[in-house]
């Protein structure tokens, strides 16, 4: 089920806020996956590089010059609407405060007031019901990620599932999940913009999927996209690491998985994982990782489909290779006769 675009931002907003907050359980991927953005770079969005977007302040403890208290100070102005509209950006799963004897799992910056951590929980608590939407990346924000793996200690999920699937932000969006891990770069990037073009009355409510991915993004499979794809559809399987051709007999579960770095790659269109072989292990679904272990084994469900390419698969490309023989010769009707009658050559022979 796509969510259907009804909501259009009535008043273009002239300038946003990205708060952004890495106090998640997660290796901060999505915040240095960033500095590789090309489609947009992050830059582009920041210095006002692009037409029709407002002016935009990015506060990332990643990035900002103010650390410490004076980055806490950007959290609590935005809970007392000083920073309104803003976008909050969550990176990390969210853990269970819930669920401890002592101390906590996951906190940024101390209570002014009490000296006391504050958690990730509170902030989020604090932040969401104020912003104007609310953005999850990468798979330990949108699903839990690593983290979440069945018997994790700290009973991390998904910001979905701490706030709730229906949740909506004040801008009446739902949670934009933006996940990969760690998130291909220009998604990070487009979607931002693509939030920013929704502020700016320039673009109807975001387009998302049933779990809540920008539907142009992650509706089609990592195999569709493929570089490999050819391989796979002649039956040509590698068995080993470095092997030019498809790497599904090690593992690979692209043909089942929703991520555009297929056709996207890495950097600049360069990379993407079973492009330059790397198994495809499902990093973009609310089912990874557990659904998808162990890895590096055959995914089940290929045993039977990759059988039946083999036997048709081979055939045909015997009889492709039969073609391009016939294709690599000229037709024919086209061979040099007794003398060139044509142009240039023509003009020789009459001098001669
Ligand atoms: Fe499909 Fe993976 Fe093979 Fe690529 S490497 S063609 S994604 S199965
Ligand atoms: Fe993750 Fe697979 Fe996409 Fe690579 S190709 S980013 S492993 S979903």
């Amino acid at each position: 089920m796509n969510r259907k675009n009804s909501f259009q931002q009535k008043s273009p907003v002239a300038k946003v806020t990205v708060l952004w907050i890495t106090a998640g359980l997660g290796c901060d991927g999505e915040s240095v996956a960033l500095t590789a953005a090309t489609q947009p770079s992050i830059e582009e969005i920041v210095l006002g590089g692009l037409p029709g977007v407002p002016e935009v302040r990015f506060i990332n403890p990643f990035y900002s010059y103010e650390n410490a208290d004076e980055y806490i100070d950007y959290l609590e102005s935005a809970e007392k609407d000083e920073l309104n509209p803003f976008i909050l950006v969550i990176e990390g799963s969210i853990p269970n405060e819930q669920i401890k004897d002592e101390g906590y799992w996951a906190a940024l910056g101390t209570d002014k007031k009490t000296g006391q951590p504050t958690t990730t929980c509170e902030w989020i608590d604090r932040l969401a019901p104020k912003a104007w939407a609310v953005m999850a990346v990468g798979t330990c924000a949108t699903y839990g990620g690593i983290h979440a793996m069945e018997g994790n200690p700290t009973g991390a999920m998904g910001l979905p599932d701490y706030l709730g699937w229906d949740w909506k932000s004040k801008g009446e969006i739902p949670i934009v999940c933006v996940p990969g891990c760690p998130t291909q770069p220009d998604n990070i990037t487009e979607t931002l913009l693509y939030l920013l073009y929704q502020a700016a009355a320039r673009a109807p409510l975001i387009p998302l999927d049933e779990a809540l991915r920008p539907t142009w993004l992650f509706s089609e499979t990592v195999h569709e996209g493929c570089d490999r794809g050819g391989y796979y559809e002649q039956g040509q399987f590698g068995d080993d690491y470095g092997s030019k051709y498809c790497i599904v007999k090690l593992g690979c579960w692209g043909p089942v998985v929703q991520c555009n770095v297929g056709k996207r790659g890495w950097i600049g269109g360069v990379g993407g994982c079973p492009n330059v072989g790397g198994i495809c292990i499902g990093c973009t679904m609310p089912g990874f990782p557990d659904k998808f272990m162990p890895f590096m084994n055959q995914p089940p469900g290929s045993l039977l489909s990759a059988q039946a390419v083999m036997t048709y698969g081979k055939a045909i490309h015997a009889l492709r290779r039969y073609t391009q023989a016939s294709l690599n010769q000229e037709p024919a009707w086209r061979k040099r006769g007794e003398k060139l009658t044509s142009g240039y050559a023509a003009e020789i022979f009459k001098k001669s």
